[in-house]
């Protein structure tokens, strides 16, 4: 079987340091011949700028589209504060989105037993919670037409966009979302706003459609985006997977994301459209950025990046004896107080994104032995 392609793309800030340290993480995982993969590297956000004057080259396009699976670190900063609109760091994530057409955002909401201190709800409403967001990415308000700020002739401005969804742009990501609640709690619930807009009734008829014909063994309940942003908090572990649209989803998964605390902690992916091979465009990345105020000073944890890896692992490859590993090495280094400053709790001393790395190691080789 040839290696699956995999490109590293560390970007700007923090990116490079918490790349560094999962570097470590894959060398272990090749060494021990664990996995096989084809590993290349290439520059995105403003270290692509830099030397290219663009944030993302035709190249490093190219090389993404043709990867198995594509893992990003973080992009942007202060130096590139004054260049232009279009060349800014964050445009070259933007691109890779569009050009790898990823429209499934996974965001998972996890919450590491020992971490449920950190979230600002009470301990008990979030320990052992486990949500998995998937968020439209390329549809919606954000991108419909027509869109603008007109001036009217009484002299009022006025700006609008438009909500718009076509069945098949439904039907994709709920596709995605019953895959993976077969993988996952086999439960999920389609939220929309079907009581005021009529793209939300669409959603609701779409997604029964789909699991009637297909996924009819996946419990599907649905929930207007208002109550489920109340639900979020009120009771959180009652959701499995969640679908909804590119504007619900940027709130709600937010909103989720800080249920767990930290956002030195949070993976996510993006997913494109399965070809007849099998073979689907993916791009795994944490949710944090690149961290500018403590870029370079050797505090930042890099187990948002390598917990991305390890959805990786899961997702792209079904390797979920690889992934289990290296969430459960994660889980015990946090159990054992070793904490970067981001996480740290009353008591502890917090270490470098390095000795975190260095941890991670030796709970892989310890629990692998
Ligand atoms: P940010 O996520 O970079 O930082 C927010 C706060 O969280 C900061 O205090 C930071 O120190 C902390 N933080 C983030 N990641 C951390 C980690 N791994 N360990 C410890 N602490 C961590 O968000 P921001 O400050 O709003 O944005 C900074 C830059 O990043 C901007 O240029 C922005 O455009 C860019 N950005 C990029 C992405 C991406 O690459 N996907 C996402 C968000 C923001």
């Amino acid at each position: 079987m040839t290696a699956k392609k995999i490109l590293l793309l560390p970007g700007d800030g923090i990116g490079t340091e918490v790349t560094a340290e999962l570097r470590k993480v894959i060398d272990w995982f090749q060494t021990t011949q664990r996995t096989n993969f084809d590993l290349s590297e290439d520059l995105i956000g403003g270290a692509s700028y830099d030397v290219h004057g663009t944030p993302l080259t035709a190249a490093a396009i190219a090389k993404a589209k043709s990867a198995d699976a594509v893992i990003l670190a973080c992009v942007g900063g202060p130096k590139w504060d004054k260049v232009p609109f279009a060349v800014r760091p964050e445009a070259g994530l933007l691109s890779i989105r569009k050009e790898m057409g990823l429209f499934a955002n996974l965001r998972p909401a996890v919450v590491f037993d020992v971490l449920a201190g950190a979230s600002t709800l009470k301990a008990d409403l979030v320990a052992g919670l486990n949500i998995m967001i998937v968020r439209e990415l390329l549809g919606g308000v954000y991108f419909g037409e027509p869109r603008g700020i007109e001036t009217l002739p009484n002299g009022e401005r006025r700006g609008f966009n438009t909500q718009s969804y076509t069945t098949s742009e439904i039907h994709r990501v709920a596709h995605v979302a019953f895959e993976l609640a077969r993988k996952r709690g086999n439960k999920v619930h389609s939220v929309e706003k079907a009581n005021v807009m009529e793209s939300g009734i669409l959603w609701r008829e779409e997604v029964i459609k789909l699991q009637q014909s297909t996924y009819k063994d996946v419990e599907l309940l649905h929930m207007y985006a208002d109550n489920c942003a109340m639900q979020l908090v009120r009771n959180p572990k009652q959701f499995d997977v969640i679908v909804t649209d590119n504007l619900f989803g940027d709130v709600l998964s937010d909103l989720a994301s800080m249920l767990t605390g930290s956002l030195g902690m949070l993976p996510s992916a993006s997913l494109g459209a399965k070809e007849a091979s099998g073979r689907q465009a993916a791009l795994y990345e944490p949710i944090h950025g690149s961290a500018p105020d403590i870029a370079g000073k050797g505090v930042a944890n890099p187990l948002a990046l390598i917990l991305s890896y390890a959805m990786m692992l899961r997702y792209s490859f079904d390797m979920t004896a690889n992934a289990d590993l290296l969430e459960s090495a994660v889980q015990n280094v946090l159990a054992a107080g070793v904490r970067t400053r981001d996480i740290v709790e009353a008591g502890q001393t917090p270490v470098s994104t390095i000795a975190m790395g260095d941890a991670v190691l030796k709970e892989l080789a310890r629990l692998a032995a």
